[in-house]
């Protein structure tokens, strides 16, 4: 996609060029690894690293100079007739527009303006997680490194672009309704269960506080029969987020995009005709990127010490036969479209 859409050198230029994911015990030392190579630069962690923060700038960069942008400002209400979409904002004027797109992530609020209340399209998949930039006592050598505690929980750090920090996070299973903007509660959450775990977690909690980009997620998969209706579609998390686990979630949103930008064009003015085509054309799609993974959050949060053990043979298995062509096709699923060639206009 990003070379269709000729930004390959913009992101180049971001890539955190990781050396591969390794396991660590409560005392930092590592004991299972699988590097970059491992499946061809496309596995677990792959050649093509990027942070969200630095694609979505590289995007936003790449749109041309006459679009606007209305930033801190969101959608309230949709009135759609026949001619088009009476649009409310929180802030700004009520407007009209031909189209609306909701590509606000998981908890949209064009979702829920146009389609419902999230419960009818949110199946939590019992992982809750956090991540936050951090400054760490632990060299990660640009590596990605994972530590497995009992009861299902998981410490974990990445390279990050800005010298001297990594991006943090924190897992555990279950799922709760804790409300999304309620961070002491999230805070505490942690606090509660990750007091006894070892390795980096206790420099974690006693920075998650401070951190500037706290972000926290029941994770949940979005599931909708229609994702389009009238004049108004959604793309990407907010209308088939995979989660973090499938490791499909951005590619997903930027071949929605494509196609729905495609089918647009292709459709010379007929909206209704184009986001029905861009629904057919995603489904199948879909269908085989929303599976988890072999294990799906029991696999990568295992609770018991007896599987925590097990799963240090897992890296060492994942390179050989036959577990390697059990999990080699999960890599390869970002491929399983067959992408329609459109003469799309790009970069300025
Ligand atoms: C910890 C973690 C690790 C991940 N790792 C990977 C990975 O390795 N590979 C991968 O492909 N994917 C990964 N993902 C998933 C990936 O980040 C998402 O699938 C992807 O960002 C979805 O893009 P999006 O544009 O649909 O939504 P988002 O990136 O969530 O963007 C939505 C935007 O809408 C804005 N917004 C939200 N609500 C409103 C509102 N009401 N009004 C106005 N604006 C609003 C938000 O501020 C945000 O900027 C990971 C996700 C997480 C949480």
């Amino acid at each position: 996609m990003i070379d269709r859409l000729g930004l390959t050198a913009a992101t180049d230029a971001r890539l955190l060029h990781q050396r591969g994911i390794a396991s660590v015990d409560a005392h930092g030392r590592r004991y299972g690894s699988l590097p970059v190579e491992a499946f061809d630069g496309n596995g677990i962690v792959s050649t093509h690293e990027i942070l969200r923060g630095d694609l979505a700038e590289t995007l936003v960069d790449a749109v041309p100079s006459d679009v606007r942008f209305r930033w801190d400002d969101t959608v309230v209400g949709l009135d759609e007739d026949a001619d088009g979409i009476t649009v409310s904002f929180e802030t700004a004027a009520t407007s009209r527009f031909d189209l609306v797109i909701g590509a606000d992530g998981l908890s949209s609020g064009v979702r829920r303006c146009a389609f419902g209340p999230d419960t009818d399209f949110l199946q939590p998949i019992g992982l809750r997680f956090a991540w936050f930039t951090a400054t760490v006592d632990c060299d990660l050598d640009r590596w990605y490194l994972m530590h497995n505690a009992p009861g299902g929980r998981v410490v974990s750090l990445r390279p990050s672009r800005t010298d001297g920090t990594v991006k943090a996070s924190l897992a555990l299973r279950g799922s709760d309704d804790r409300p999304r903007h309620d961070r002491e509660s999230q805070w505490q959450l942690f606090d509660d269960a990750f007091a006894d775990v070892g390795w980096v977690a206790p420099q974690l909690l006693q920075q998650m506080r401070q951190a500037d980009d706290w972000a926290y997620a029941d994770l949940a998969q979005v599931r909708m029969n229609a994702f389009t209706s009238g004049r108004i579609a959604l793309v990407g998390d907010a209308a088939y987020c995979p989660t973090p686990l499938t490791g499909l979630g951005t590619t997903l949103a930027l071949v929605g995009a494509y196609v729905l930008a495609g089918e647009i064009q292709r459709a010379d003015g007929d909206v209704a005709r184009a986001l029905v085509r861009y629904q057919q054309i995603m489904t199948p799609y879909l269908a085989q990127a929303q599976q988890l993974p072999p294990g799906g959050p029991a696999g990568y949060a295992p609770k018991s010490r007896a599987a925590i053990a097990s799963s240090r043979l897992s890296y060492w298995a994942m390179k050989h036969w036959p577990v390697r062509n059990l999990v080699a096709p999960q890599f390869a699923k970002a491929d399983g479209i067959d992408l329609p060639d459109y003469p799309l206009t790009t970069a300025k």
